[in-house]
């Protein structure tokens, strides 16, 4: 089978009437698509490497699920309506079963989310996916790494460490029960949280989704935002599955620095925040309000519990090059 034969037939679909946005899709040297003047272009990439950001052995539905979920949360980070993606992958050989299974679920979570595949390309080599996603803001509008305000209360959304828990129970033992098959689906199949970030841009400025773990990305705002937090461990979200199967020492580790989670942490000034809970809440958004931005440039996080300062845990985030 060609190149050509094989985007074809597993990546390129009928072109959608209800799609005026796009001219041009899959089939020519580039794709184009329209944006209305009164918006922007939120623009996003992120690869997925064998043996880095899954288990070799993973399925091909959750590996197209948790490519396009990545992405997905990158502009849900921004308050951004995702649009169009593109498809970068590298295979190391044409394997029907596994193409039909990764084309499908990724054709079911860009349906669900209305984002159109709109180009790619197809190459051989080790297993590696990246994806390129757009989504449009409203103009003037977004959240920024870099807008937090001394005062604003910081929330995330959902439970945080149940990706890390779920990493751990597949890579040391197999999941025994549906608590930990809860676990483990949390982290193979993250939930993007594209709603939740389209709402908050009538009431925050500033998000950002957790993929390296709270603290690491709670830091980063910090960093962008020249100022620190007080973090209430007490608040820390918590899942029923987590705390089921893991100590109270554990479950919190990995929700301040397991990755993955894909949550939002946002800051939110405290006169909008009462608005802001009564919509979350008429959604059946999750959220907790777990501390404070506070006046001290130096970006640091205070975590307290039962109103004791202790101390961070040493390692505090994935990085690649570490
Ligand atoms: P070019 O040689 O111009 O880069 P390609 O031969 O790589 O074009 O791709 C042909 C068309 O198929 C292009 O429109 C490209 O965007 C699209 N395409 C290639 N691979 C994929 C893929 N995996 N998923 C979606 N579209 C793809
Ligand atoms: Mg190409």
């Amino acid at each position: 089978m060609s190149e050509f034969d094989l985007i074809k037939r597993y990546f390129s679909r009928h072109k959608r009437s209800d799609r005026h946005d796009i001219l041009q899709s899959i089939g020519d040297d580039c794709a184009v698509t329209m944006i209305e003047s009164n918006q922007r272009l939120a623009i996003t990439t992120d690869t997925l490497v064998s043996g880095t950001h899954f288990l070799p052995d993973i399925s091909p539905a959750d590996l197209a699920y948790k490519a396009v979920a990545v992405n997905l949360s990158d502009l849900a980070a921004m308050g951004a309506k995702p649009m169009w993606a593109s498809l970068a992958l590298t295979l190391p050989a044409v394997n029907h079963d596994w193409l039909s299974t990764f084309s499908q679920s990724l054709f079911s979570i860009l349906d669900q989310y209305q984002v159109a595949l709109i180009g790619g390309d197809t190459t051989k080599g080790h297993l590696s996916i990246t994806l390129t996603a757009q989504g449009v803001l409203p103009a003037s509008k977004g959240l920024f790494r870099h807008q937090a305000k001394v005062g604003d209360a910081v929330y995330v959304s959902g439970f945080l460490g149940d990706s890390a828990a779920g990493l751990d129970i597949l890579l040391h033992h197999t999941a025994q029960d549906d608590t930990q098959r809860y676990l483990v689906k949390r982290h193979l199949r993250p939930t993007p949280r594209v709603e939740l970030g389209q709402q908050l841009l009538d009431y925050s400025h500033c998000a950002i989704d957790i993929s390296d773990g709270l603290l690491a990305d709670l830091g980063h705002i910090l960093e962008r935002s020249q100022c620190s937090a007080e973090i209430d461990l007490d608040k820390l979200p918590l899942s029923a599955a987590l705390q089921a199967c893991y100590s109270l020492e554990n479950a919190e580790q990995f929700a301040l620095t397991g990755g993955e989670d894909y949550e939002l942490c946002f800051t939110v000034p405290e006169q909008q925040c009462a608005e802001m809970e009564k919509r979350l809440t008429e959604l059946g958004i999750p959220f907790h309000h777990i501390g404070r931005i506070t006046d001290n440039v130096a970006s640091q996080i205070t975590l307290i519990k039962r109103g004791k300062t202790v101390s961070l845990p040493n390692h505090i985030g994935f990085d690649h090059f570490k």
